[in-house]
């Protein structure tokens, strides 16, 4: 068969190069670009999407286009104001330009929406037991804040408010699913436990919608300190994961929920000058004294010292 324009022998009546001068095979109607403000994400199709201008424009205007069903697309190149088309039609190899415009819409997406309106599912809230925050503590559990956000990184995966109460410090977090991440990681990093509450909100299409309040308390204990447990002293040697010595044994022990009997801010400095079977002489600031001897005692070592319920007790630093 002849093209009945040019007369290129083919199976068509008329050549995929003379019907591209005389039909128009595709389109891109207007569209309008939706642009986030605030974050600059791109709504494409329901999603908002981290996309660059160009990426948003080339799927835009793939969803927008219109081929005729004779024209086999196989790349789209975008240009400032046209998109080069390239493809089969007809049995011929063409290519052409089809414009393009569309408008852009900046507003605010979803996500932020909701974070400047303050939203929150959840709570999370660090505390210490009979204790401040130390600023480590506050440093670390916003730390593990952001990098979570970062991580799950969903609609509702945001802060919209942080507060530093008296005894304390909460967030207050876009999801539950975030709540309970950030108060796992943070029991987890500086040890503590979670204790998980929820308050009936408000009703979301006939459901019951909570706020979850999830309240880390960390232990009043820290690593050095002197804590009792079972009528027994014990040093804290890690305060996150409630491990300490007994300090009459040396034996490894779970301290968990043991109260503090000595904080090691007040504690004193001496050293070994004599010992026996059962106690030790040592030189501290304010003289000599003789105490119980501790376990790990030997004569030259350093120990720290304290009282306790009206007895003086040491043991060594490098215990
Ligand atoms: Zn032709
Ligand atoms: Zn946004």
């Amino acid at each position: 068969m002849k093209c009945i324009v040019c007369g290129k022998e083919g199976k068509y009546k008329i050549c995929g190069e003379c019907l591209i001068e005389r039909k128009k095979v595709a389109s891109i109607e207007r569209f309008t670009l939706e642009l986030c403000g605030k974050c600059n994400s791109i709504k494409i199709g329901r999603d908002w999407l981290k996309i660059g201008l160009d990426e948003a424009i080339k799927r835009l205007i793939c969803e927008k286009l219109q081929v005729e069903p004779e024209f086999e697309l196989h790349e789209i190149v975008i240009s400032d104001k046209f998109a080069i088309l390239k493809g089969i039609l007809n049995g011929d190899f063409v290519e052409f330009s089809v414009p393009f415009s569309y408008g852009v819409h900046k507003i605010s997406c979803p996500k932020c929406s909701m974070e400047s309106g303050g939203y929150y599912e959840a709570i999370v809230q660090l505390r210490a037991g009979r204790r401040l925050l130390r600023n480590e503590e506050i440093e670390k559990a916003k730390e593990i804040v952001n990098k979570s956000i970062l991580e799950q990184n969903g609609q509702k995966d945001f802060i919209s408010k942080f507060e530093v109460l008296k005894n304390g410090i909460d967030f207050y977090l876009g999801s539950r699913k975030l709540g309970e991440k950030v108060s796992r990681r943070i029991a987890e990093e500086l040890g503590g436990k979670i204790f998980e509450s929820r308050k009936l909100h408000t009703r979301v299409d006939g459901r019951d919608a909570y706020r979850f309040t999830f309240l880390i308390r960390l232990p009043e204990y820290e690593d050095l300190d002197i804590v009792v447990k079972n009528d027994t002293l014990h040093v804290v040697k890690n305060a996150r994961m409630g491990k300490g010595i007994e300090l009459a044994t040396g034996k490894y022990a779970n301290i968990l929920n043991a109260k503090v009997a000595v904080k090691k801010d007040s504690f004193g400095w001496g050293i070994i000058t004599n010992l026996d079977e059962s106690s030790a002489e040592v030189m501290t600031e304010k003289g000599v004294v003789l105490v119980q001897r501790p376990f790990g005692a030997e004569i030259g070592k350093e120990v720290f010292i304290f009282e306790y319920k009206n007895k003086i007790y040491v043991f060594p630093r490098d215990l």
